[in-house]
């Protein structure tokens, strides 16, 4: 072999926000706090706290590999953290607060967290997790000595008090690339939730990728907005593309309701946004009730579940937004697809690129997909056959925190857990996740599409389709639908909806109506809860 001769200089963290100091010094970021005023502070600013934010830590005891953990919204301090922790070795450790206490403890003790930063919002949950988790050293309060909480049984430390008693001549360590930096745990539908461990090299290759104009199209001309939150898989690696590129950041902290994000919008210029749909049907209801328009807003990127078409739709001929579906998953840091269309789409007639626009997305560089039958055979890309979606490359997990699951490679691919069809432009389409498939009479019926459909209906807000247990086909959908508020529609009159748009044995056997439909901790519809909830229903059918 005959060696190149490049640089042997490691892929690192640090040199994300070192770089957005040295060439974006004075870009804002801009945090809606949970103490309430809003904060601005540019790259600069961002950098030198992290690093004081490093001595702070280390001055705690935290050592290298050491894990720290965060309840946190999106906001200036939790991006502190980002880089302060992988930046000094440390491995940051997101946690979702929307996970039931004791699954919370089952984390934080599993990880082996050696300090918990919190904002405000947490200072109950951190009161009920500290006696469960013996092994936290300290809970450091993300705010400044006047905010301090009282804790029952807690002492907690103070995030400003902390960053004052340093310095900030701290060096960044030229680290390993192949060292840990960041641990998010999926929700897991069943079982213990378990630890994807991400790497310098892993984070900095998927911020380039996900930096490239068919993907985020990040340029330092951009002002996003997260709504994905920072423990919601690194906020999609928007925290790490943003310093790469120097975009403007606009953090929204705890206030998620659509008058509070459309205000943020407005009033900082946001031209490009992410987040899961349950979100955007706040947004655009507000939008839709007041009658108002984005000045700046350009894209949205949707994805963490199937994006409706009936959504994409009207981000784009409403409101003048490029809706964007991706896909990915926490094992995958997280991204995978994102869509974009060809230039060879543009003389597409109108139907059928929006059929493409409804697609998961196209594969990006550095994510191998294929798709399998039962037997492990792979599957034509022709668009049409649909298996099982295996996924490989440098920010897919190879396996998870401390061994959990054991070998989940196959043959080197790690599985999704989803049904996905590909097309021969690398179009990925998902179908179902495997264990939301309904399977009637030996034939496969896509949830995702039904559920799509409903939502079209001018009268529904939200929909799940689960399989409820059928004597004679196994299986049957059944469609559990909330009105849109005033709105009226009957059971007849939804399922007569679904005629023309399936096959006749796909269209649902029954409606429920309810008030609300159960949701994850990342926002996703809770198919387990809602099978578990009519597991004894009766179809009229059966
Ligand atoms: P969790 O299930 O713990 O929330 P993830 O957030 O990693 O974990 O979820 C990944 C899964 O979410 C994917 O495997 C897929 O089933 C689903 N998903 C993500 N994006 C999309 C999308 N655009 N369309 C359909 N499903 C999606």
């Amino acid at each position: 072999m005959l060696r190149g001769q490049m640089m042997d200089q490691p892929l690192l963290i640090s040199s994300l926000i070192a770089h957005a100091d040295r060439c974006h010094p004075d870009t804002e970021i801009v945090s809606r706090t949970v103490e309430g005023p809003i904060h601005r502070y540019t790259y600069a600013d961002a950098h030198a706290r992290s690093r004081a934010l490093a001595q702070a830590l280390a001055r705690l005891g935290v050592k290298p590999g050491d894990r720290v953990g965060t309840l946190a919204w999106n906001g200036y301090r939790h991006l502190e953290l980002y880089y302060a922790v992988s930046g000094m070795g440390a491995v940051i450790h997101t946690i979702n607060p929307r996970l039931f206490p004791d699954q919370l403890a089952y984390i934080v003790n599993h990880a082996e967290d050696a300090y918990v930063f919190f904002d405000l919002t947490f200072a109950p949950l951190v009161e009920k997790l500290a006696p469960h988790c013996k092994g936290v050293r300290g809970w450091v309060a993300m705010t400044d000595a006047a905010h301090l909480p009282d804790i029952p049984g807690v002492k907690p430390l103070c995030h400003e008090a902390l960053l004052a008693a340093e310095r900030g001549d701290y060096e960044w360590p030229r680290l390993d690339e192949w060292t840990a930096s960041g641990l998010c745990y999926t929700s897991g539908t069943t079982g213990n939730p378990k630890g994807v461990l991400y790497s310098h090299r892993s984070t900095v290759l998927h911020a380039y990728a996900a930096s490239l104009p068919d993907v985020f199209g990040a340029s330092a001309r951009e002002t996003i907005l997260p709504v994905v939150p920072m423990f919601h898989v690194n906020a999609w690696g928007v925290p790490y593309l943003a310093t790469m590129n120097g975009c403007k950041l606009v953090f929204p902290g705890p206030a998620l309701d659509g008058k509070s994000l459309y205000e943020l919008f407005e009033a900082e210029k946001v031209t490009l946004t992410a987040g899961v749909p349950t979100v955007w049907l706040g947004l655009l209801a507000h939008m839709k009730a007041n009658a108002l328009r984005f000045s700046t807003l350009r894209r949205a990127v949707v994805g963490g579940s199937a994006a409706p078409p009936a959504m994409i739709r009207q981000f784009d001929e409403e409101f003048g937004v490029d809706c964007q579906h991706a896909w990915g998953m926490t094992e995958m840091s997280p991204l995978g697809t994102l869509l974009t269309l060809k230039g060879k789409h543009e003389r597409l007639p109108a139907d059928e690129r929006f059929a493409l626009r409804c697609k998961q997305g196209r594969t990006i560089y550095g994510v191998e997909m294929k798709i399998v039958d039962g037997g492990g055979r792979a599957l034509p890309h022709d668009g049409k056959a649909f298996g099982d979606l295996h996924v490989r490359g440098p920010w897919i997990t190879s396996g998870y925190f401390k061994g959990e699951g054991g070998n989940v490679l196959r043959d080197g691919w790690f599985p999704t857990g989803d049904v996905a069809t590909i097309d021969a432009d690398g179009f990925m389409q998902i179908t179902d996740r495997s264990k939301d498939v309904i399977k009637s009479g030996g034939e496969w019926i896509s949830s995702i599409d039904l559920e799509n459909i409903a939502v079209a209906h001018p009268a529904i807000a939200e929909a799940a389709v689960i399989g409820v247990a059928h004597p004679k086909w196994d299986e049957r959908p059944v469609v559990v639908a909330v009105k849109k508020p005033g709105a009226e529609v009957t059971r007849a009159a939804l399922l007569a909806f679904y005629e023309g748009k399936v096959a006749k044995w796909m269209i649902p056997d029954d409606v429920i109506f309810v008030a609300e439909l159960p949701h994850t901790a990342t926002g996703k519809l809770s198919k387990l809860t809602l099978r578990e909830q009519f597991r004894d229903y009766r179809l009229p059918s059966a």
